[in-house]
This record gives structure tokens, sequence and C-alpha cells, in this order.
């Protein structure tokens, strides 16, 4: 066996302390050699008598890397008479880009304790913690590569980076009080706030009911207390729309149920929002008027310092942007948009060169894929040629595939708007310099009206790229599973092969060659996307008959309203037509009164669902018919049940519409699955999965899944991706990879 040789590690290797660890490990077992990072990869060059047991070191490597591949070959070249940390080099970029990482707790007991000299400074990390792709210009990961370049290490910070025995050898983001990123308390007009530690003076003015910027990691949240919420909502004029909080560990089962996972997500290095349930539904409605809080622990050095002083034990943390446009990084355009939103911006001088929204998780479900788990990279084999893939337009985001691996941008929002539009295209710059790639394919939504579909065109004439239109819910399923399945597609809209708008979509085969055979009942939107605000006239869609117009007239229409309406549907009049999940769930929202107007994406169905919370669900008859090739399943059928309960209900009993609300999701989904196993049987496939925005519907979700594991049939889900169009882009990739495969 060789005594010495040159290893090659490949996987999450960098912003992990992983040189830091080589050098502690190679001092240990008397190894002679180097370390440096080289591309995005890790090389170590040793000659040593215990070697071998070096080498097996590697392979596992630091706690918060992840290896994918270690490669060991014959050296010949000097091996100097110490192990040296050398400089980095420029190499091979084989896709990885570290995630920001959450202050850990000897960095937390660092701040807390007043011997150290981090003590109450914001900015402390070290080689296990801290901002890593939210300050990356380019690759490999070094200080003079992100914004702590402009931050020169002060004596201290430079002799702890050099000593070998220090948690901070090597640390790129190493700062403190005298040479760090400093934090300042401005006014609407700029003015700093004289006094105290900008920190302290924030948790008081909190504690005070003010509301307050406050620019973190990926970008600006605007926090206020509880009962400043009402306030915040008004400003913001989202009156409906829940907030999300940062809560005191000890603090959150007062208010939420939390199981063993979900506290590990809390406290896991990612830190992400967790929405979880409440302990009494109706609570906090000032924050949330779901039965659902999406909460989040302190992750930053910030967090941990404004929670000693702050007297609250949670605070609202929203995303300072609109919903559906980029987080807001500058402080100038911070104070333009927010001026007359906020009182106060507590803002830092660190640069944030890429911005990351909190991410968001419900029950281990992603729902958005972001800080501290995005850039993603799943190592998958989709060929030889670079892939791209543009993502839908609502909640969108990008993927890259190369050389083995497939990289998942942070959310990038809703490319409908210039702002997001500019924020996609710099998106895509961003990982193609980063990995230092060239797209050789770019897969786009099918919609040709999308600006994510031109902007793919766009790309591709300049590349002279191939161009791979996806369908919406096959990236779905492609993204799902590669193997041969039932897909069950179920979510708002996406552009159909026909024109149509599909979104209750049952699939047969396997990527990239998926026969839509069912779907739910194509029904007419009046008025289009007017439908969608409205649901009341999703309703009428669905179910025109003289009961419902009673039913919206009794709710305050005019007989004029009613009658436009009527002829609208009757005559065929600007009628869009969809198969789609989230409408009808929309409507039936709208049948029991809980949402008349949409004011946020997904609210009408995300309110039936809490208010079906303690309902008793009844099975009703399922009524399927033939259409072309594929079977339907009648959802007018389901809403004429639903009525008949509905007028036959003493409608001022909660529990009498709660049990209907309950008995219409349990009753579309069993419809559902039973379109999904009658294609399993069919084509003589055994495995069913579950993609789409209605799938985080948990009444839903499980009823499918019971349905379908009962029948003995094998049901798969994939909690690595979102299951809403989060996954579109990574969908699109894997559709367009397999296809070149064949
Ligand atoms: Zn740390
Ligand atoms: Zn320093």
């Amino acid at each position: 066996m060789p005594s010495s040789g040159r290893v090659i590690i490949r996987g999450i290797v960098q912003g992990v302390g992983f040189r830091p660890f080589v050098y502690a490990k190679a001092r240990e077992l008397g190894i002679r050699g180097y370390v440096k990072n080289l591309g995005s990869e890790v090389e170590v060059v040793g000659s040593g008598g215990r070697f071998d047991e070096f080498v097996d070191v590697l392979r596992r490597g630091p706690p918060l890397s992840r290896i994918d591949q270690v490669i060991v070959e014959d050296y010949d070249g000097e091996i100097a008479k110490d192990f040296l940390i050398l400089p980095s080099e420029e190499g091979v970029l084989s896709g990885m880009i570290p995630p920001d990482i959450a202050t850990c707790e000897e960095c937390i007991a660092d701040i807390d304790s007043p011997e150290s000299r981090y003590h109450q400074y914001w900015c402390t990390s070290c080689v296990n913690c801290g901002p890593r792709y939210s300050i990356l210009q380019v690759l490999p990961y070094d200080r003079e590569r992100t914004s702590m370049s402009g931050f020169p290490m002060c004596l201290d910070c430079s002799r702890e980076y050099g000593d070998h025995f220090s948690r901070r050898h090597h640390a790129q983001t190493i700062a403190c009080q005298d040479c760090g990123p400093r934090l300042r308390l401005l006014s609407p007009d700029g003015d700093e706030l004289p006094g105290r530690d900008p920190i302290h003076e924030t948790a008081i003015l909190l504690d005070e009911g003010e509301i307050i910027a406050i620019r973190g990691v990926g970008g600006f949240h605007i926090a206020c207390t509880e009962e400043s919420a009402p306030k915040l909502k008004d400003r913001l004029g989202r009156s409906e729309q829940p907030f999300a909080v940062m809560i005191r560990p000890e603090h959150v089962d007062r208010i939420a149920k939390v199981s063993v996972e979900e506290r590990a997500l809390l406290m896991g290095q990612e830190r992400p929002i967790v929405v979880l349930e409440k302990k009494d539904p109706a609570a906090h409605a000032a924050i949330s008027n779901l039965h659902t809080i999406g909460c989040m622990f302190p992750y930053s050095g910030l967090h941990h310092i404004l929670f000693r002083h702050l007297r609250h034990p949670l605070l609202v943390m929203t995303s300072a942007n609109m919903p559906g446009y980029p987080m807001i990084t500058g402080i100038n355009h911070a104070m333009a948009l927010m001026r007359h939103d906020v009182d106060y911006f507590l803002t830092h001088d660190r640069v944030i060169v890429n911005r990351c929204d909190d991410s968001v998780v419900r029950d281990g479900f992603i729902i958005r894929l972001s800080r501290g788990i995005a850039p993603k990279r799943k190592a998958i084999d989709l060929g030889r040629r670079c892939i791209l893939g543009v993502g839908p337009e609502l909640n969108s985001n990008v993927s890259l595939y190369r050389d083995g691996f497939l990289i998942t941008s942070p959310h990038v929002g809703n490319v409908r708007n210039p702002q997001t539009y500019a924020y996609l295209q710099e998106t895509i710059a961003k990982l193609t310099t980063l990995l230092g790639a060239g797209y050789e394919v770019i897969a786009h939504d099918a919609h040709p009206q999308f600006l994510s579909t031109r902007y793919a065109r766009e790309l591709a004439d300049a590349a002279g790229a191939e161009l791979v239109p996806v369908q919406h819910h096959r990236a779905h399923i492609a993204a799902t599973t590669l193997d041969p399945c039932v897909g069950i597609a179920i979510d708002g809209v996406g552009y159909g092969d026909d024109g149509t708008i599909w979104g209750g979509e049952i699939f047969a085969g396997m990527a990239p060659e998926y026969d839509r055979t069912g779907h739910l009942e194509v029904v007419p939107m009046p008025g289009g996307d007017l439908a969608t605000r409205f649901p009341e006239r999703m309703l009428y869609g669905i179910l025109p008959e003289p009961e419902i117009l009673e039913v919206l007239m009794s709710r305050g229409w005019t007989d004029i309203e009613a009658g436009v309406l009527e002829t609208q549907v009757k005559r065929e009049i600007n009628l869009a037509r969809t198969s789609s999940t989230g409408r009808v769930l929309d409507a039936a929202a709208a049948l029991l009164g809980i949402c008349r107007e949409r004011t946020y994406d997904g609210e009408p169905a995300m309110k039936l669902e809490s208010f079906s919370i303690g309902g008793r669900a009844r099975p009703w008859e399922l009524n399927y018919f033939a259409e072309g090739s594929g079977e339907v399943f009648s959802t007018r059928s389901l809403f004429r049940n639903a009525l008949t309960e509905y007028l036959g209900s003493d409608r001022e009993t909660l529990q009498d519409l709660r049990d209907i609300a309950a008995s219409f999701q349990f009753n579309l989904a069993r419809g559902i699955a039973g379109l999904a196993m009658h294609t399993a049987e069919d084509r003589g496939l055994h495995k069913i999965v579950l993609s789409g925005g209605v799938a985080y519907n948990r009444a839903i979700r499980e009823t499918i899944r019971d349905e379908i594991v009962s029948s003995g049939l094998e049901f798969v889900m994939n909690p690595e991706y979102p299951l809403g169009d989060g996954c579109i882009s990574f969908g699109q990739c894997v559709y367009a990879g397999m296809r070149r495969r064949e």
C-alpha cells in the first residue's frame, strides 16, 4: 500500500472548515504535504506511515461536509517537510456552492461570554458557521472572493486565523468588533441614532411597539411584536396574509404543537421557517388567521443578541419585499421603498452579494427552497450535456446540470414582474459563473407567453443551445422520480398540451414519455383570471345552477351582477377552461363563505384547510367518466353533493360547515387517488407519485396516500425539493436530460 498520494475530495467541502480539519488530522497522524482548495474541490497531497488512516479520515470529513467522491492517485512530486495549507487555485468547478449556516452553539457562547473578545459581537462566526453563499462572489470560497474582503483582519483575528488549535483556523468569515462589519440604527431620514448599542436600542424600540427593518444575512426583514402586527398589516396593506415569527426556542411549545422532527428542523444549521400547527387554531390571529403558524429560531449572531435584550417571547419577522418580489438587500433601496412603512432601520455595512429568503418547510416538505438549503446540489446522471432549467413563472427558481450534478438556485419569486425577471437573469448568470458552465440545452415551461420562456429563447439564440419545452405538470412528475410510475400532479395552473389550463392531472410512464391518462373535469373559469381572484365566479363556473346564484345573492350580489355571470357562462363569453385542483378548492371555499376574494397566492384553499380542522368527513359517491383516451373525475358531481349538504345545513352552525369542508377535501382526494389507481391497474404500474402545491394540504395528501397504500401500491413523494413550483426547474432539467439519453 502506498504511504503517499494525491487525494481529490468532491462534495460540500468548502466553507465547512475542511482545510483546517485536514491540517489538524495531518498533524495528529504525522503526515507531511499540503491541502488546498482547487476550484470547487479540495486537493490533498500527503506522505507518512499512517497515510491509509489519513485517507480514511478524509473520506469522513468534518461535521458540516458532505462528501460525494474521494479519488486517490499516485503522487511523485516533491513533498514538503511539514504539512501546509496552500493558497487556493482555480480549477474544476464541480458544482459545490456552500449555503449559509446558522451561528453555532460555540459562537453563541462566545457572544454571551464577557471574557470573550467576541462578547456581544453580532457578526461572530467560525469554520462551522456563518454566511457563505450570501457573501460569495466567485469560487474558490476564500475571504478575498467574498464581501468580507472589505474588512481586513486585525492582529488578533489574523493570529486566530493562523492558529492550528483554534476553531477559527482558516475561518474565512472571522471578524471582531475591531475589524469586522458594524451595525447602525437609522431613522427613516437616514440619521444615525446616537448613544447605546444599536441592537440593544432596537430591542427597546421593538418592545415599545415600533416597527423596524432589519438587514440580516440574505436581505431585509421587517420586525415587530405581536401587538404591533395589526399596525404592520395596515401599513403594508396585507390584511390577510400570515406572517412568520422568530421565537425563543423555549417558548415555541406554548403556542404550537412541535414534533421531534420539527424541533430538529427548527434547531438545525439551515434554520428554516417551520410551519407548525397552532395549539389553539384561533390564537395569534393577528399573526396568522390559519390553523398554522410559521416559526423560526434566531439564526444569526444579531438575532441572538436581539433576543437577549428583548422582553417579548417572539417577533413578527417578515421579508421586507412584496410577496413574489426579490429580497431587498441594500439600505438605500430599503429606505426608498420602506421609509413610510417602518419606524427605524437596523443595518450593517457587509454587502449582501446573493440575496436569500428564509426557507420554509411544512410537515417535512419544502415550501420554499432558499437560505441554508440552496444552492442545492444533487448527484444525478443526466448525460454529458450541460442543461439549464429556467423554471416556471410563479415561485420560480433555476437549475443547472453539469457533469453528474444538478444545482438548484435559491427561490427567485414571481417572474411576471420586471424586478423578479431581472433577478432571474442575474441568478442564471451567477450560477453559470460560479460553476463555469456553458449550457447546451435549455429547458423551459411550455407556456409560450411566460417571460422565462422568452428569456430561454434569447439565451438559446445567443448560445446556440437546444430548446426543450417541458409541460408544467410533467416537470412536477420528473422532479419526483426517474422510475416508471403513475404521476399525480395537483396544483394551481399550468399550460396544457391542448392550450387549456391544467392542474389536476394523472400521467403514466417515465421521463420524458408521460401520457396524460386522467384529469379532473374541465370546467369554465368565467372571466379567466377574474375567477381566480373572486372564487365565487369559479363556483358558478363549475356548478351553473340557480341555487348557486341564490347563495351569491344572499351574500350581496345584485340581480344585475348575477345575471351577467349567468349569461357569461351560458353563452360561453370570455371563459377560460381548466382542470386545476386549486380552482376547485377555491370554489369550495367560496361555497362555504370562507373566502370571497383572494388576496394572496393560495389563500382560499389554505383557508378551506384551516376551516376543515375538527370537521368530520363523510364519504360521498364518486363519479368518473371517459373523455378521449382518458378518464375524468367529475368535480361537478362533488359540488352537487356539497351544495345539497350546504342547503340542508343550518348555515349558522360552524360544525356543520366544517363537516362539509372536511368531506369535500376527503372526497376530492379519494377521487384523485381513484384516477391514479385505475391508471396503475390499466398500465400494470406499481408506483404512484404525488407532486404539486395542493399536496401541502395535509388532509388531501394523507387521504391520497392512505387510499393508495391500502390498495397495496407504492406511494412516493420527494421531500428534497418543493412540492409546489420550486421543483419545476429541477424537473425541467431531469426531463430534458432523460430525453437526451434515449
Ligand atoms: Zn461558529
Ligand atoms: Zn478582528
